[in-house]
């Protein structure tokens, strides 16, 4: 017995000096990233549109890494310090990417800011983040102005392209970039000794429902992130290709195309603050973009103008599309007109922000055309890294039936903890609620319904405003539709849809509701149609229903339209 005891305790104590294993311990650091691409993939482009009648910024890696050390050096050398944030108010340029990096290896926290967003949001955004310093492209130097006097911590403003802004914009004691980076060498500098876990980035949310949250994108976060959604069947990046980020890098580090873009070696192309369909459709193809990613409002812009012009593209294979949901008409007609590729993607803020990619599988690909499109509607996959769930109000598991809608709960490496500030993120089960309401099905294909709080609730069933406002979008003379929940006496709420006509379209509600009544179940017709001139956008391209409901809020939907209309099961 004795003798089996000790060949016990040998074996376990064996095992216990052999748990960490044999590999190196290498911590993820993201200056690795730009650094190994300007040894790897020296020669590769970045072009950078620019804005006020200059030609595009050119250089290529091996350059922009030598100006990230300069700006590294010249940011140490005002002071800033491991931990310090640095925050940016800047379109996609080469100089924003420089700012990603050259904080990163210095262990500053890179904290995007989104201009889109209101003064007082950004005023109490800045504040509760302490940044130290901010970068700003010249188009914001009135707002930034306007701010200054209110923010607490900002100890220096530094201004991309100084010279040529209006004199009335300047701002005294500012810095300009270049002359910042022309006091340095483009040696490189001793780069900060980080752990992993520590913080490189910072993005909030927008805040529709309540104050602004921040999530802190770790070094060890951002790098796997940025394998994953490289993989083949999430954005299938490889340094074959050139990629046109149209997704602000000031909204979720433009889904990451920042840091993944660099580790695989593509040439990247920034598009700047020219995003009409028209400059950013000339910038494709005068770079020859292979793929670009936005938002499904961008895509309007294009669409519209490559209609117009009737033209189409020569290069441009594929698209990722995401933060909201991409109408099916859209992706006919990006895949049938233009014989482009839509890899429609979900994420968010605090998923860094890649969750799911459509992708089809070896099986799916054999599909019929249209059952490949309606496969496309839906978000995708979770990609590798992430865990997904989906539950019922109760917290009981719902099956992957792809017919039974409920909350879409997620975790993983890239899934936000906590928010800034100690604020409660995930769940103490360790699963983060989304606030998406979602289908799953057998194969693990996520169909995003709606935001929990914009499904309309009829009679005790769901009405996806999204399937809404999609199948509204198939009628030729709808440009953009959005429908919202009103209350209702009997049913609770019943959806109201109001649409942006096309220019020169002769459209009239009751034509749109018949078009809806032969595509949709009878109790999902909305109960009232109205026609307006635009919709509102939040600063992150997504329609603004908050807006629009207090815009709506004393309209009434007409009893008998009610009666004749609605018939959710009570
Ligand atoms: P944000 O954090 O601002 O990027 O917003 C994230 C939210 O956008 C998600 O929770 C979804 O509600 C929505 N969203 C993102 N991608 C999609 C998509 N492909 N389809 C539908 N909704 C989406």
């Amino acid at each position: 017995m004795r003798h089996r005891e000790s060949r016990l305790s040998r074996s376990i104590s064996t095992t216990r000096s052999t748990m960490l294993g044999s590999m190196m311990d290498v911590p993820m650091n993201v200056i690795q990233i730009i650094e190994r691409a300007s040894r790897h993939h020296g020669s590769t482009e970045i072009v950078s549109a620019r804005s006020h009648g200059e030609e595009a910024h050119r250089y290529t890696y091996a350059e922009a890494y030598q100006r990230v050390c300069q700006l590294g050096k010249a940011l140490r050398a005002l002071g800033l310090e491991p931990g310090d944030r640095v925050g940016t108010l800047a379109w996609n340029s080469h100089a924003h990417l420089e700012v990603y990096y050259a904080t990163a290896g210095l262990g500053l926290v890179c904290h995007t800011l989104n201009p889109r967003f209101s003064a007082v949001d950004l005023e109490w955004i800045i504040n509760h983040a302490e940044d130290q310093v901010l970068i700003v492209d010249i188009d914001f130097l009135p707002l930034v102005k306007d701010l200054l006097p209110r923010l607490e911590t900002i100890r220096q403003v530094i201004v991309i392209d100084s010279q040529l802004a209006p004199a009335a914009d300047r701002i005294p004691d500012a810095l300009d970039y270049e002359a910042l980076l022309a006091t340095e060498s483009s040696s490189s500098p001793d780069w900060a000794t980080v752990d992993e876990h520590q913080p490189c980035g910072l993005c909030y949310t927008s805040g529709t429902t309540g104050m602004p949250k921040g999530v802190t994108y770790t070094h060890r976060s951002t790098t796997l992130h940025a394998y994953a959604s490289s993989l083949p069947d999430s954005f299938a990046l490889s340094a074959q290709d050139a990629v046109m980020p149209i997704v602000p890098m000031f909204h979720v580090n433009a889904w990451g195309l920042p840091y993944s873009l660099p580790l695989v070696g593509a040439k990247i192309v920034l598009p700047g603050r020219a995003l009409d369909g028209e400059s950013l459709f000339q910038l494709m193809e005068a770079e020859q973009v292979t793929m670009a990613a936005g938002v499904p409002t961008v895509w309007l812009g294009i669409l519209e103008h490559l209609n117009q012009k009737s033209r189409t593209f020569s290069s441009l294979k594929r698209t990722v599309i995401g933060g909201s949901a991409a109408p099916e008409s859209m992706i006919r007609t990006i895949e049938s007109t233009h014989k482009v590729s839509v890899v429609h993607a979900w994420g968010m803020t605090e998923i860094s922000p890649t969750g799911a990619v459509n992708t089809p599988t070896r099986a799916l690909r054999q599909t019929d055309e249209e059952l490949s499109l309606s496969l496309k509607k839906k978000q995708g996959r979770a990609i590798p890294g992430i865990d997904i769930r989906i539950e019922k109000a109760d917290g009981t598991t719902l099956p992957w039936d792809g017919s039974s809608p409920g909350h879409l709960l997620v975790r993983g490496p890239w899934v936000v903890q906590q928010y800034t500030g100690g604020v409660v993120g995930a769940r103490s089960d360790g699963w983060f609620d989304t606030g998406d309401i979602a289908t799953v099905d057998t194969q693990g294909f996520i169909h995003i319904v709606d935001r929990s709080k914009d499904v309309i609730k009829s009679g005790g069933e769901w009405i996806s405003s999204i399937a809404l406002e999609s199948t509204a979008c198939e009628h030729p003379g709808v440009f953009e539709a959005a429908v919202i929940g009103l209350p209702h006496p009997k049913w609770m709420e019943r959806p109201l849809l109001i649409c942006v006509p096309r220019p020169n379209s002769s459209l009239s509600p009751r034509e749109l509701r018949d078009f809806l009544a032969e595509r949709l179940p009878k109790w999902w017709l909305p109960d009232a149609i109205e026609l307006v001139d635009s919709l509102p956008h939040g600063a992150t391209g997504k329609l603004l229903k908050t807006e629009l409901r207090q815009q709506f809020s004393h309209y009434s939907l007409a009893p008998a339209d009610n009666e004749r209309t609605a018939g959710g099961v009570l």
